[in-house]
């Protein structure tokens, strides 16, 4: 197939997936990944296994220094999914203007810069409101105050709620034709189920399939860890 006839099929699918994506009510299935409007509107369906992402902290070398003493080093608690990743057993405070969040968890390795994600509701209890970013797009967020058990440091940025996003493999996102920073549409299934609209396509070399979302979204949708949910309108 020449790639102009691959444009013009691309283009008929997602014509077809809006159309029938209108004309049918979304969920109620007793497989909660199955819709019919997604398997219709392509003949090979990405499905996507959830993972759910609480409130956590990413430090910087710096900051792990002040929070945890100088030369410190993140204990491995649990490897997270995406290759390299993982919960730590070190846990901090978060302290706002109006209260606090205690026991959340750091996540490893060290990054260039501290980054804290929350949840909105998260926000209101610190009296922070952060804004939706992808990770590491930092400029013109707010600070926090991060305590830990040998110092505190107020940040002057760094405090988001993460865009919802799937990471994929690059040989994956070009199999399905979709490419990184792309924009998606996932639907869910079951009682609660419903189309996330605006998930950001987050193809990198080293990367395992999985949805992140936070606690927030997975509980408006009912969504469990692994669960599978599809690719449909993009
Ligand atoms: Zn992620």
């Amino acid at each position: 197939m020449d790639s102009k006839q691959e444009t013009i099929e691309r283009i008929i699918d997602r014509a077809l997936a809006q159309r029938i994506m209108q004309a049918l009510s979304v969920g109620g299935s007793e497989n909660r990944a199955a819709n019919a409007s997604c398997v219709q509107a392509k003949t090979e369906v990405l499905q996507v296994p959830v993972g759910i992402s609480n409130r956590h902290v990413h430090l910087s070398r710096t900051d792990m220094d002040t929070l945890f003493g100088p030369g410190s080093a993140l204990r491995r608690k649990k490897a997270m999914k995406q290759p390299g990743q993982f919960a730590a057993e070190e846990t901090v405070t978060l302290k706002g203007p109006k209260g606090a969040l205690s026991k959340v968890r750091v996540l490893g390795p060290l990054r260039p810069e501290t980054q804290v994600e929350i949840s909105i509701a998260d926000g209101f209890v610190l009296g922070i409101k952060p804004p939706l970013r992808m990770s590491g797009q930092l400029d013109d967020t707010p600070g926090v105050e991060i305590i830990g058990p040998q110092g505190s440091v107020k940040t002057t940025q760094g405090v988001i709620a993460a865009m919802r996003h799937i990471h994929m493999p690059v040989e994956t996102a070009a199999q399905f034709g979709l490419r990184n920073g792309e924009v998606v549409d996932v639907e869910v299934g079951g009682e609660r189920g419903g189309v996330l609209r605006q998930v950001v396509v987050r193809a990198t070399g080293d990367s395992v399939t999985e949805m992140h979302v936070d606690v927030e979204e997975a509980n408006a949708f009912s969504l469990q860890n692994d669960e599978l949910v599809r690719i449909c309108g993009y």
